[in-house]
């Protein structure tokens, strides 16, 4: 695996304005620094221990993003590096992490996780859930978040046609809220979703952030704890 020509052809492959998060989870800090040698700053990790530790190993301008399920009494061990929280699924989270932001005066991005799979094993709001939490209004008055766009996963299937329909809902909810609830927001401007095997499709229906390991560092291997 050479991770430089793994990230060149990448690079040359997304449109302009499309974001790549290096997804380096499982992987040694040697790993993520070649990556970073190699110009890539931002890196999205699922556990917030393993983040915690790489973060301190790594130069100090890495963009971390928290690619994992959110467990609210982790929030406090990232907040006082981590730069964007994707995969946020409840109100509480956001409270949460709002407070925890505060407590090391920082802010911290938060893009909403959608469950826009098949798949009933995938977190994420419904949309729904979602749209009722935007149109209360009272994510307005945390103001150590900001709410930075919307993340999602497709169904693992060879269906290309779902999955590209997935990703479109994904991206036509995101415009119904920016136009609805975030039209004064700037911030609110991504839309996070694709993964190694099916970022060309994501990007396709709209997405501008693409979320991919081991098209970058290769397979993972787990411990036998996993
Ligand atoms: C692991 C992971 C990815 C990257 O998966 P690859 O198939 O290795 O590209 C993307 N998003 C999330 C949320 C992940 O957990």
């Amino acid at each position: 695996m050479d991770i430089k020509e793994n990230l060149d052809r990448i690079k040359a492959e997304l449109p302009e304005g499309v974001r790549l998060v290096a997804v380096s989870k499982t992987h040694p800090a040697e790993m993520l620094q070649e990556a970073y040698d190699a110009g890539q700053r931002l890196f999205g990790e699922n556990k917030v221990q393993e983040m915690t530790a790489k973060s301190r190993l790594l130069p100090q301008d890495i963009e971390w993003h928290f690619i994992g399920h959110v467990q609210r009494n982790k929030i406090h061990l990232m907040a006082p590096f981590v730069s964007v929280i994707q995969g946020v699924d409840s109100f509480g989270s956001l409270v949460e992490i709002d407070r925890q932001a505060a407590r090391f005066s920082r802010h911290i991005t938060c893009y909403l996780q959608l469950h826009i799979a098949l798949e009933d094993t995938k977190f994420g709001f419904s949309p729904d859930e979602c749209t009722a939490m935007l149109e209360k209004g009272d994510w307005k008055n945390l103001e150590h978040i900001t709410i930075g766009g919307l993340m999602g996963m497709a169904t693992n299937t060879d269906d290309e046609a779902q999955v590209l329909a997935e990703f479109r809902r994904l991206r036509n909810l995101f415009d119904t809220y920016k136009a609805k609830y975030f039209s004064d927001y700037p911030e609110f401007n991504t839309v996070s979703a694709g993964m190694s095997g099916d970022y060309r499709l994501a990007v396709s229906a709209g997405s501008n952030m693409v979320r991919i390991g081991s098209s970058i560092f290769g397979e993972r291997f787990y411990g036998t704890n996993r």
